[in-house]
């Protein structure tokens, strides 16, 4: 098609400009589209923007003159790929179609906004990443807390909270990292958390009054059509009330009517899951990387084994939330086991979901007015599976497989109804009709034939009339002015019957018309557009059929997604040699024990075949914290992180990479993992390294589970030890009492905790040397490493034989303490160590000289006030330093 572009001209002071900033006005948060002839133009700000995303030219109207305006623009048929970048660049766009014919306006056309596409609130196939979810949150800060609403656009998923007391900002921002909302919705002039601004989505500011809680009551009993919200439960007030209303407004505000197929809202329990802040999301890398920020690599994708998005993105949520409770993770586990065990049958049942498409995504479409012909032919198919895979999940006897044999309606009816109205393969849009099957509606059969029979109609009458008038020169043509007409040359027009009109005379010929070919005329050329709009209004009655069927699609939908999940979960097991994890209910000693565990990530990539698995135990009595020493890339952050993930894969309901594991359930996994870099957020390593740190002790309960992957490490070496042995005391005997710790340390010392804490074990990961070279065998053993070998790994990384050399020298002189006078490590060989005057007493401490602190142990030493057990233990204390002293 030729496209063409209007060029009204004129700066900001025409008519056009005019009405365009009028509308521009009216959505001054979002790239306003204004449709110019065949093309959607940009102005001013939004111009520079898109050209920028959308990488496309920027120009200017009126070039040359003062009030030049920068515009862009896109064709107006190619607009879906340029909105789609635009709003997976988190960008809103407000499009202004026009509203009345250009050949008819009267001055300028009329223009209006027709939808507004946001981030959040998309439902579009093209507009969505088919495996991860799309969340628009609204959140409503109010004194003391936050209230919560997240709303699925496009499958109707709807939830809220609230958040009270200390930690409510963090609470609120670890629900926000789970559930990644793509825009959040806050009121105007408020400031939100440090991590609200970082949560992912686009912000955007609405009026407060909008998250008024009466207000919020009205719009919700609105939109459930219920007198009253008490049926939803109590977590629907307060400011989690009013955070829904806002979600709800605004999505009737973008979607031009209140969302039809919402789910009724339910609440967000943390107290039921295994929680998982964003630190610790990132540093498992459970979603995604973090070298490349992609799926590839992270857990989800190893685990990801399921054949439809509604499967792929439920399998995800499971993740990023584990259970809690023994009972209903056993009852997964259940599941996941018995189909293990059914192999033909689970082989069955994901051959059948193959061919199911997004119903959940679907059935959103169409209750926001956007699903195409071809939505209804997929929604068709899908429904014709649903009794197979029904009666496939009837075979299963765990509690779960029946419910979730249970959740799936086959919808007949429904069902019927679709595969009698659609063509197989219809157009993607309802522009040229060709939607629905013959016989399905009888005045749209007889338009079709018009329509595709209209020559044939003519050539009969033609035929007819040549008969009855007996005139061999009459023929029927068609021309733009007079239409249809039944042409005699003059040799014949004496035999032309009265009844015909006379329209047009040639110079050989006459033309006429008469009342049938009027009426076969009006016929054949209003049907082509009659049939177009009548498709329209039968696929209105379509989505209205459909809409009646919302809930039952709704539950079936999720059933089949379970039916995948737990399907793939076992596939993984089975291909992965995954072993059922036991879970222990109320164990007071809080056991993990973990035989044969390995990375599931690290197994299936670089190492695959080559993976050393490893053993754990640990629990909340005498064995509550690993040290772990060991050279770097002996495998000390691999085993912490596979513990890790085991027992969330175990909580989640998966079987896990291990022969055995026996585990009490952890409520929460907290790590502080390598420096990772926020130096964007204006923290330096070290500021972060302490923020995690201080968060873990400030949080972790007795049934918690802490993966400390080096601390101290920004800052100078004293300091850090300090800091880490003081950790590691508070971990041990601070205020949350036995929480289970894996502590990776490059600082020896603090294998000396073992001596003196309680509940302390020593582990090390074991290398051999093989003359000047490393050999990594990747086994975690108990005991300490004797040294650290780092100038060994830095020889094996390629540092110059020099560096190499003199670095040995240093340590050399390090590990036989030579200080010099001012406390200081003496690095140059010769200059012979003495302890400075300067050197701290805890200094010293540290480089085990014994005898010294022997006598400052009993200087100490309150003797009136010693337990004999306290002394008891100052002997043994003092007895460990000799021994350690005489091993030197
Ligand atoms: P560290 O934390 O001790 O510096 P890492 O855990 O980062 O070491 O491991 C370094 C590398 O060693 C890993 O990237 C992996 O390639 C390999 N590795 C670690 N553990 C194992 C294992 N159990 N089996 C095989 N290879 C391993």
């Amino acid at each position: 098609m030729k496209q063409t572009r209007s060029k009204n001209s004129g700066g900001t002071s025409t008519p056009m400009m005019k009405q365009y900033l009028a509308i521009k006005g009216e959505h001054p948060d979002a790239i306003l589209f204004f449709r110019m002839g065949d093309f959607y133009e940009m102005f001013l700000d939004d111009a520079v923007v898109a050209a920028q995303v959308l990488k496309i030219a920027l120009t200017t109207r009126d070039k040359g003159k003062d009030n030049a305006v920068p515009m862009c623009g896109i064709p107006y048929h190619a607009a879906q790929g340029y909105l789609t970048k635009l709003v997976q660049a988190g960008h809103k766009v407000a499009i202004c179609e026009q509203v009345e014919d250009p050949a008819l306006a009267k001055g300028l056309v009329r223009r209006e906004v027709t939808r507004i596409v946001t981030p959040g609130t998309v439902v579009e196939e093209t507009l969505l990443d088919a495996d991860s979810p799309s969340y628009l949150a609204a959140v409503n800060p109010v004194s003391g807390g936050y209230g919560l609403a997240l709303v699925e656009a496009s499958t109707g998923e709807f939830m809220v909270t609230g958040f009270e007391g200390d930690g409510a900002a963090s609470r609120l921002a670890t629900t926000l990292a789970q559930y990644e909302p793509r825009e959040v919705l806050m009121p105007e002039g408020a400031g939100g958390p440090d991590a609200l601004l970082h949560a992912a989505g686009h912000l955007t500011a609405i009026e407060k009054y909008r998250f008024n809680q009466d207000a919020a009551r009205e719009t919700l009993k609105r939109s459930f059509g219920v007198g009253t919200l008490s049926g939803f439960g109590t977590h629907l007030t307060g400011p989690a009330l009013g955070a829904a209303g806002a979600a709800l407004w605004y999505l009737g505000e973008v979607h031009g009517e209140p969302p039809g197929h919402l789910k009724p809202p339910r609440t967000i329990q943390d107290d039921e899951i295994l929680v998982l802040d964003p630190n610790t999301l990132g540093n498992l890398e459970i979603l995604r990387s973090a070298t490349d920020g992609r799926r590839e690599g992270s857990l989800l994708a190893v685990m990801d084994m399921t054949v439809t998005h509604q499967g792929s993105r439920l399998l995800r949520e499971m993740l990023i939330r584990p259970l809690l409770q023994v009972g209903q993770i056993d009852e997964r586990l259940d599941l996941v086991e018995e189909l293990v065990g059914e192999v033909i049958l689970r082989g069955r049942i994901r051959k059948k979901l193959r061919q199911v498409s997004d119903i959940e995504r679907i059935v959103a479409r169409f209750a926001s007015g956007t699903a195409g012909p071809r939505d209804a032919v997929s929604l068709a198919q899908s429904l014709e599976e649903l009794p197979r895979v029904k009666g496939l999940l009837a075979d299963l006897d765990s509690d779960l497989g029946e419910q979730v044999c249970r959740m799936i309606h086959p919808l007949d009816e429904l069902s019927a109804y679709l595969e009698n109205a659609l063509v197989s393969s219809p157009p993607a849009t309802l522009r040229e009709g060709g939607v629905f099957r013959e016989g399905h509606n009888v005045e749209l059969d007889e338009l079709r034939s018009l329509t595709t029979d209209g020559r044939k109609f003519l050539s009969d009458m033609e035929a007819r009339e040549k008969e009855a008038t007996r005139i061999p020169s009459l023929k029927i043509g068609f021309n733009r002015v007079f239409g249809y007409y039944l042409e005699v040359t003059n040799a014949h027009k004496e035999m032309v019957p009265e009844a015909w009109i006379r329209k047009q005379t040639l110079v050989s010929a006459e033309r006429y018309i008469t009342e049938e070919l009027k009426g076969l005329e009006e016929k054949i050329l209003s049907a082509q557009e009659r049939m177009v709009a009548l498709e329209r209004e039968l696929f209105e009655d379509l989505r209205r059929e459909i809409g009646r069927s919302t809930g039952p699609l709704q539950v079936s939908a999720r059933g089949l997604a379970m039916a995948d999940v737990f399907t793939s979960l076992a596939e993984l097991a089975h291909c992965s040699s995954y072993a059922r994890p036991t879970f222990l209910e109320d164990d007071p000693e809080g056991r993990i024990s973990i035989t044969q565990g390995r990375h599931p990530v690290l197994e299936k990539g670089g190492v695959s075949g080559t993976f050393v698995p490893n053993d754990l135990y640990i629990d909340s009595g005498l064995n509550r914290m690993m040290i772990i020493t060991g050279p770097n890339m002996a495998g000390k952050s691999t085993f912490m992180r596979q513990v890790a993930l085991i027992a969330i894969m175990a909580q989640a309901g998966s079987f896990v990479p291990a022969r055995e594991v026996l585990i009490s359930p952890v409520d929460r996994v907290f790590t502080r993992v390598g420096a990772s870099d926020q130096l964007a957020r204006g923290l330096s390593t070290f500021m972060v390294e302490m923020v995690e740190t201080a968060e873990i002790l400030n949080n972790a309960t007795g049934r918690s589970l802490v993966i400390l992957d080096e601390i101290g490490r920004g800052t100078s070496t004293f300091d850090g030890i300090s800091i880490a042995w003081a950790v590691a005391e508070e971990l041990l005997e601070g205020s949350p009492r036995g929480c289970r710790t894996l502590f990776a340390t490059h600082y020896h010392e603090l294998t000396e905790l073992a001596l003196t804490r309680e509940g302390v074990k020593n582990y090390n990961v074991s290398i051999r040397e093989w003359g000047e070279k490393l050999v990594f065998l990747h086994r975690v053993q108990e005991g300490a490493s004797d040294k650290s070998y780092g100038i060994s790994v830095g020889k094996l990384a390629g540092l110059p034989g020099t560096v190499v050399t003199r670095a040995r020298e240093i340590l050399g002189n390090l590990e036989s303490h030579a200080l010099d006078r001012e406390g200081m490590p003496v690095l140059v060989s010769g200059e012979e160590g003495v302890y400075g005057e300067g050197a701290s007493e805890s200094q010293m401490g540290l480089f085990n000289d014994g005898t010294r602190n022997i006598l400052d142990m009993l200087g100490d030493a309150d003797i009136d006030a010693l337990s004999p057990l306290e002394a008891l233990n100052l002997l043994a204390r003092m007895k460990k330093y000799k021994i350690l002293e005489t091993d030197d």
